[in-house]
């Protein structure tokens, strides 16, 4: 996540606008993902993270989950909780 967040009302905007362009899909196991599931994930984080389109992509929550981001471990947990992501997790993290 970049440290400015949009304010939530253009967020909405913003995500909708990543969901249509990337067709309602993860970008990346191309499932469906809806309004309510899709996980909009920032290409660059942290300092480089923006707010742009083109930092920004559909992604599904276990895709999310495994991204190669250590800014995304706190989702880990609850992943494993909900039966998300398996055990053997870390075999599946990806880069990109
Ligand atoms: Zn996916």
């Amino acid at each position: 996540m970049p440290k400015r967040r949009q304010a939530k009302e253009i967020w909405c905007g913003t995500r909708r606008r990543v969901l249509e362009r990337d067709g309602y899909e993860c970008v990346r196991c191309r499932v469906p993902v809806g309004e309510r599931t899709a996980h909009i994930d920032h290409i660059k984080s942290g300092k480089l993270a923006t707010n742009e389109m083109s930092n920004l992509r559909a992604l599904c929550r276990r895709c999310h989950v495994l991204r190669a981001d250590g800014r995304h471990r706190g989702m880990t947990a609850k992943a494993l909780r909900d039966g998300i992501i398996p055990a053997n997790w870390r075999e599946l993290v990806w880069e990109g």
